[in-house]
């Protein structure tokens, strides 16, 4: 038993290293607060923590690139088409879910007791129609400038519209929240890419090893930063804890619309899709999901999808044997589109704002939320707090006052580390049930190059 506990504790090391850490950041940091450290000092604490955020971002851009690339590259077109398929359904169905979830706990809970008076509606300028959110989902497929997108997200056309009413950074101080990789270009352009080099037979095989050997190359660099990760996380999480306020901001209406936010991400990330993993594969989620555990604490401790996506590919790849081809083309793209967590909790809150404000929705507004929210989840980074400035376009698709996200600011940092996790976990399990899927595919294509399994096609 000694030995079976020796290789126990050697196959866990990266997580039981990283469980220990959060809990060791929790409570350096409950035993520092009394000492109310200031500003300087707490930047100087959770500067290990920045660090392996910078060193995870660093990694994200080539890893996108360099993985779909490859990946679309690797399969044929058919195998791909069809792959593709699946995963988009399967993005589709989690965040339809998620977005009914939020809308039904609020409505049974209703946190928001109206407070405030009637809303005033002169305010708005333009309104911003739900048209408005999809044609910028579609114009950021589409970066005029693939260098610009390396760096810059475009600035929506529908916010773009209420910028007379307000400007981004007024409302929502969030440093670098606007900007950001213009990811879905990028997957859309490499996705491509990726497809074409895939079918240039002998002429694009320079190419294909290329990105290829980047992609190994970009990998191999993951190995080394995980080792870092814990560290990293403690302090991330120690620091955000030392700066927050004092939780007597959490009593009332906001401290019950956080609750309601709670219960719909366990309610899904928890129930719903577990269980809709386990009815397509009729495998364990849980073993699943315990392979997983490192990218979910590093999406909690980051609260970034983009960030945590080089450790997702790892704990997918090395825990959970998932197929390459399939984590190299369904990842970047549930990183990017697929969020759950975001799509729950931008309906959910939007909804919290009319109630805080006195303002009946009928079902067509709730309709028109629902959409919006799912556009605006896709539209949204993977960055921090992304979420709450893709809200502007929920709120005023129905007419609410854009300046009441400054009611559900304070408890944002928390919420948001809660749904990045969801999406994390939407994401992967996604990956599982694509795998499974397209089983079919991926042995037919490993019989063509000579690997077949005795008893398989
Ligand atoms: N931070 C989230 C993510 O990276 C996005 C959001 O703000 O909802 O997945």
């Amino acid at each position: 038993t000694a030995d079976s506990a020796k290789s126990f504790l050697r196959r866990n090391a990266f997580v039981l290293f990283t469980i220990a850490a959060v809990l060791l950041g929790i409570i350096l940091a409950f035993s520092l607060r009394p000492y109310h450290l200031t500003y300087r000092q707490i930047k100087y604490f959770s500067f290990p923590g920045e660090l392996l955020m910078r060193m995870l971002q660093m990694l994200v851009l080539p890893l996108i690139v360099s993985s779909l690339i490859t990946g679309m590259a690797s399969l044929d077109g058919r195998a791909s088409g069809k792959m593709g398929m699946r995963a988009v359904v399967y993005y589709m169905v989690t965040t339809i879910i998620a977005v009914f979830i939020g809308i039904l706990m609020v409505i049974i809970i209703h946190p928001g007791k109206g407070s405030k008076d009637k809303l005033h509606r002169e305010g708005r300028i333009e309104q911003v129609q739900t048209t408005d959110a999809f044609m910028d989902l579609v114009r950021n497929m589409f970066p005029p400038n693939l260098v610009e997108a390396c760096f810059k997200q475009n600035i929506t056309h529908a916010l773009g519209t209420i910028s007379e009413v307000l400007t981004f950074e007024e409302v929502i101080p969030i440093p670098g929240s606007a900007n950001g990789v213009n990811a879905l270009g990028l997957v859309v352009f490499s996705m491509c890419f990726g497809l074409v080099i895939g079918s240039m037979k002998q002429k694009g095989r320079a190419l294909r090893e290329f990105f290829n050997c980047l992609n190994e190359a970009i990998m191999r660099l993951v190995a080394i930063i995980i080792w870092y990760a814990p560290v990293g996380i403690m302090f991330l999480i120690a620091g955000k804890i030392l700066e927050m306020d004092d939780l007597a901001v959490m009593g009332g209406q906001l401290g019950m619309y956080t609750l309601t936010v709670i219960v719909g991400l366990l309610i899904h990330a928890l129930c719903i899709l577990p269980l809709l993993y386990f009815i397509v594969t009729h495998r364990n989620p849980w073993v699943f999901i315990a392979g997983l555990l490192q990218a979910l604490i590093t999406a909690l401790g980051t609260s970034s999808s983009s960030a945590t996506l080089p450790i997702t590919f790892r704990c997918l790849e090395e825990n959970n044997g998932v197929d390459r081809r399939i984590t190299r083309f369904v990842l970047p793209v549930g990183a990017t589109i697929n969020m759950d967590g975001t799509a729950l909790y931008e309906a959910l809150a939007a909804i919290f704002i009319a109630q805080v404000n006195n303002y009946e929705l009928d079902f067509g507004q709730i309709i028109t939320i629902s959409i919006t929210a799912t556009a605006a989840s896709i539209g949204a980074a993977g960055i921090p707090q992304a979420g709450l400035v893709t809200m502007v376009i929920v709120l005023t698709s129905v007419g609410l006052p854009t300046e009441d996200i400054t009611l559900i600011i304070a408890v944002d940092w928390f919420l948001d580390r809660l749904r990045t996790t969801t999406n994390v976990l939407g994401d992967s399990l996604g990956a599982g049930i694509v795998e499974h899927l397209s089983r079919h595919e991926l042995d037919a294509q490993d019989c063509e190059l000579g690997n077949c399994e005795p008893g398989k096609e």
